[in-house]
């Protein structure tokens, strides 16, 4: 039974590579059935701004497996990256990246370097939800869910149980960012509890990717909201030789895309240079995912002696290490030589006759009574005095079921007993509660509204103040 699989051969280098790696598959008798879709370039100058045709969607959701070279994205304003739109249209909602060193045949700072990054793929900053909200000030939401961090949480953890991982490590900010990191880190916590065979622990993630960057042996799998995600892979694929040599996959619930790591290298793009090592490495993740396991097993074996006999491309040949530098059809044609051998220094790679796609099941969450506490009313004020502006509003709103209770400007409390060196912006954020620790109705916070509003302040922005069940759904303000 042949697999049926969209392939994409990309821009730049990405048909040089394409052709190596599905040359290698079909000498090693991968069993494709192949639809080819052209996505990127042209189909951005043809004017479909996020570089895909609406029938080769089509092809992509039918056979519900992408296959995809690097593509380049036009610069200049009005086009949408082609790799967030995927993403977010097929749900691919893991982003995993295995990263290992092959040393002493590629050069590393790390030899000992063998980790998977499993990185949120669709939520976070890259939301896009971006807006400017006064002359002065810019916004950008980070939205992290609670069923969004449990599927890559559990991803995580599924993905060391089937593949022999000893530990998974969480990386977040929660010391700063308490609710969004807080509800990541949380659920980490409780998935882990239903692993007890495999290790946990976390990082606050500043520290733990300077841990990373140093001491990388020390990591097995590391789960990670998307941005911090993002940045730890390109460290990862950085401190193992060259980013020419990892693979990634993109899984979601019904559909997964496989692809090299890096972009389409425009600077070598025809001249034989491209190493297709990480597009390889995204087909053997591939087959893996297919359950070719035995194909993508006979593929890697054959690359590793490849590698340890010191045939290598440029973008890794060194004169101490590598015996021959040849370019990528000299490489591909190496790889097909020593399909079915063995690697003799470095450990082949055995891969289990059946692999299991991993299906996420959500725990199912009781829903939770929500009361408002209040609300946020941003406010835009060219009146730099806090003062003024908390006697004006207090007074404005005398009457009503609300009392302010406080003024911030970038998170900051500037109002009541500010601090005269806080530096403040154009965007005042401030903090009406309930009067008497009661609680108000959405009918009271557009009267609320309306009073402030017709008071001549520029109201720009709001946000309820929720309470779940005793617990507060909002941040309090530094120095409250
Ligand atoms: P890049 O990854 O294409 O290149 C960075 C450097 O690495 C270049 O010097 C390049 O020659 C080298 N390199 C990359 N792959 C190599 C390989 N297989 N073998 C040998 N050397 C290799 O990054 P860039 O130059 O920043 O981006 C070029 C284009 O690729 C941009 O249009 C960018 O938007 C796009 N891009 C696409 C993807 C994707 O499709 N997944 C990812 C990243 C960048």
């Amino acid at each position: 039974m042949k697999n049926k699989v969209t392939v994409a051969y990309g821009d730049g280098i990405g048909p040089e590579i394409m052709k190596s790696v599905l040359k290698i598959m079909d000498k090693a008798g991968a069993k494709l059935d192949i639809d080819t879709i052209e996505i990127g370039e042209k189909a951005y100058l043809a004017g479909h701004t996020s570089g895909i045709a609406p029938k080769d969607w089509e092809t992509i959701m039918e056979n519900k497996i992408l296959f995809k070279a690097p593509i380049t994205t036009p610069q200049g304003g009005g086009y949408k990256s082609l790799n967030v739109s995927l993403r977010k249209t097929l749900g691919l909602f893991a982003n995993v990246r295995p990263v290992k060193a092959i040393s002493p045949y590629i050069k590393t700072h790390h030899p000992k370097l063998d980790t998977v990054i499993v990185r949120e793929n669709e939520e976070d900053l890259y939301a896009g939800i971006e807006h400017r909200q006064t002359q002065e000030v810019y916004q950008c939401l980070k939205l992290i869910t609670r069923p969004g961090s449990e599927k890559i949480v559990r991803y995580a953890f599924e993905f060391a149980k089937n593949n022999g991982r000893k530990k998974v490590t969480c990386m977040i900010k929660d010391n700063i960012m308490k609710l969004t990191d807080g509800v990541f880190h949380q659920t980490f916590k409780e998935i882990a509890k239903e692993y007890p065979e495999i290790e946990n622990d976390h990082y606050i993630v500043d520290i733990g990717m300077a841990r990373f960057a140093n001491k990388p042996e020390i990591f097995d799998v590391i789960v990670l909201p998307n941005l911090y995600g993002d940045i730890i892979s390109d460290i990862a694929a950085e401190i193992m030789g060259s980013v020419g040599l990892a693979g990634s996959s993109n899984i979601g619930a019904d559909c997964s895309m496989f692809e090299a790591i890096h972009g389409s290298a425009p600077d070598i793009t025809g001249k034989d240079l491209a190493n297709p090592s990480g597009l390889l490495k995204g087909g053997i993740l591939m087959l893996n995912h297919m359950g070719q396991s035995k194909i993508a097993e006979k593929i890697e074996n054959a690359w590793l002696k490849t590698i340890e006999d010191g045939i290598h491309t440029a973008d890794v040949y060194s004169e101490e290490t590598s015996k021959k530098k040849v370019g990528t059809v000299e490489f591909t044609e190496a790889i097909i030589e020593r399909l079915g051998q063995m690697p003799k220094e470095l450990p082949a790679v055995t891969y289990p006759e059946e692999t299991k796609p991993i299906k996420i099941q959500l725990k199912k969450v009781e829903p939770v009574k929500k009361t408002l506490d209040g609300v946020d009313l941003f406010v835009c004020e060219n009146d730099r005095n806090p003062d003024t502006l908390g006697t004006n509003l207090s007074k404005a709103i005398e009457g009503t079921p609300f009392q302010l209770i406080m003024i911030t400007n970038r998170g900051v409390k500037v109002w009541p007993d500010g601090n005269p060196h806080t530096f403040c912006t154009d965007h005042w954020r401030c903090r009406f509660m309930a009067k008497d620790n009661c609680y108000v109705t959405s009918k009271d916070l557009v009267e609320l509204q309306r009073i402030v509003t017709f008071k001549d302040f520029e109201i720009i922005k709001t946000e309820n103040l929720y309470n779940f069940a005793g617990e507060l759904g909002y941040s309090l303000g530094q120095g409250q």
